[in-house]
């Protein structure tokens, strides 16, 4: 066969060479042990955790190494695309830290390695298919969809693997004559690898996370260019990666059943091949074993979840790397103000059969960081989220942004500050009665006498002092309770209960749900502090009339 004459056949219109692709698209002039890696995601308009676990190790290995991270939009597929994905892919990821340094942007591409949507990149394709067919490496096949299925059929009913291989490969050594009368009749085809793999020979390779693997030798003969042209996932993979200069690649582990065939390409295409990086999928409990987190059945596993509940990019960001690399809880606590950048972070740390999500943890790990948060950030981030999710919250914080701050403030700095707060939907329950419109009527023990409240209520307003300290204030508090008869002496009390009517702790409770109409609040004198004397006694005053 002559196979210059086949490539001449199939692509007349090509004329470059892959000597002018290797040429206009240079290694790249990076310091030694940089890594070149990418995101690739097909835009279908679905951001998912499982992204940006993706892109958050590909981000971390390209920037620790002082290396590119790009954005390639695997769109080949068009009946998958959905208007606008690209922008919603970059705008989220970016919400979370991920820039990309060159690829595709919301108005075109930047970056000397583009074009960085496939759907333009078609003639480089068509060069190495070129490339391929006058090699003998790559043919047209032409069977129609009815054959493939026969063949399938015939194999199933045989106990035969399915596929296009071995005798199976029946457009694979057809004569010149039958291609071109094929052609000539206009009828479709793909491009097809011939593949020189045997199913009979194993070799060793070293994926970053999976570690040493051993890998079966491909036999089938793949398609890499669709009867439209358009190549599969596999050949833009080997072409792209190639030209762009990747040495790192980062995807999800469903792409391992294709890594034999991977490398047979790059082998086939003379290219370098690049070092994998397959992560395993996010997995969680249910009941006792283990099972992936579904599209269908979390919500956890759509980052909108994540913007809606108010999680903090920042504590998604910190509880990700606390999942994917094991010694990053004691590196943040040891450096708890560091910039999770300093982090040195490992692909190889990642857990092989995939990170468990667990979402107590996500919760500890957003106290934390929220913890660690001066008021006026807290007071920001609060603010943008309710302005989304809960607007009447937003006008009442920034109506007075001094008034909430100061609260946002209570129990802040230090060495061991408040975790009032995991999410920001948490904060109207936790803030909102200092808010006249939010404050909810007390609703008292009804063990209590009502008279022995309203006195407590009565004696606090009369001895109430703005200007006095919290001792002092507690001394007052403190009087009170045995003015009363009840105890001040918590020991005493937890030895006998039945021996007091009432304790210190109950009196102040009293005030508290006249101040805040709730049992629990932050430290009620400095409730009362921020809430200034008129209105906390305005308060207090109120609840004792309808007593
Ligand atoms: N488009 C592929 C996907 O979304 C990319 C895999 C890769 O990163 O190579 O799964």
């Amino acid at each position: 066969m002559d196979y210059q004459a086949l490539a001449q056949l199939l692509y007349p219109q090509v004329t470059d060479t892959p000597e002018m692709l290797e040429e206009k698209y240079p290694h790249r002039n990076v310091p030694e042990g940089a890594v070149i890696t990418r995101m690739a995601p097909s835009p279908t308009g679905f951001v998912h955790l499982g992204n940006l676990v993706q892109g958050l190790t590909s981000e971390r290995m390209a920037h620790q190494s002082g290396g590119v991270l790009f954005l390639r939009v695997e769109d080949t597929d068009a009946k998958r695309e959905v208007p606008g994905a690209v922008e919603i892919l970059i705008d989220t990821l970016k919400h979370y830290g991920i820039c990309f340094d060159e690829g595709a942007t919301v108005d075109g591409d930047s970056g000397d390695y583009g074009p960085y949507r496939q759907r333009q990149r078609a003639a480089i394709y068509h060069v190495y298919a070129k490339k391929l067919v006058s090699e003998g490496k790559a043919y047209p096949c032409f069977c129609t969809e009815e054959e493939l299925s026969a063949m399938r059929e015939k194999q199933e009913a045989n106990k035969e693997t399915t596929g296009y291989y071995g005798k199976y490969a029946i457009w694979r050594d057809r004569p010149l004559a039958d291609i071109e009368a094929q052609l000539a009749a206009g009828n479709p085809w793909v491009l097809r690898f011939r593949s020189e793999g045997s199913i009979e020979n194993q070799f060793k390779f070293d994926d970053l996370v999976k570690g040493k693997l051993t890998i079966t030798e491909n036999d089938v003969d793949n398609v890499l260019l669709k009867s439209d042209s358009i190549p599969t996932y596999h050949f833009a993979h080997a072409v792209d990666d190639h030209l762009m200069r990747t040495t790192h690649v980062v995807r999800g582990d469903e792409w391992l059943p294709s890594l034999p065939f991977h490398i047979q390409l790059f082998q086939a295409l003379g290219f370098k091949l690049p070092k994998y990086v397959h992560i395993g999928p996010l997995m969680k409990m249910d009941g006792t074993s283990k099972r992936k987190l579904s599209k269908r059945k979390d919500p956890e596993l759509a980052l909108t979840y994540y913007k809606s509940e108010g999680f903090p990019v920042q504590a998604v960001y910190e509880y990700l790397m606390t999942i994917l690399n094991s010694n990053f809880e004691d590196w943040r606590r040891a450096n708890p103000d560091a910039s999770a950048e300093d982090f040195k972070f490992s692909p190889k740390k990642l857990n092989p059969a995939g990170s468990l999500f667990d979402y107590a943890k996500l919760v500890d790990v957003s106290k934390n960081v929220i913890s660690r948060m001066d008021a006026e950030t807290v007071y920001q981030l609060l603010v943008s989220w309710a302005e989304e999710f809960d607007p009447d919250f937003a006008g009442k914080l920034k109506a007075d942004p001094e008034f909430a701050t100061k609260i946002l403030a209570i129990g802040r700095g230090g060495k061991k500050p408040r975790k009032d707060l995991a999410v920001w939907k948490e904060a109207k329950p936790y803030m909102g009665f200092f808010y006249d419109d939010y404050l909810e009527a007390p609703v008292f023990d009804e063990k209590f006498d009502k008279a022995v409240i309203r006195s407590v209520l009565e004696k606090f307003l009369a001895v109430y002092d703005y200007a006095d300290d919290s001792a002092a204030w507690f001394d007052k508090v403190k009087a009170i309770t045995e003015e009363i008869g009840f105890t001040t002496d918590m020991k005493a009390y937890k030895a006998d209960p039945d021996a007091f009517p009432g304790t210190v702790a109950d009196v102040s409770t009293f005030i508290r749900q006249a101040v805040t109409g709730k049992v629990n609040s932050p430290d009620l004198y400095t409730v009362m502090q921020i809430l200034g004397k008129e209105r906390s006694l305005a308060r207090i005053q109120k609840v004792m009339n309808q007593l």
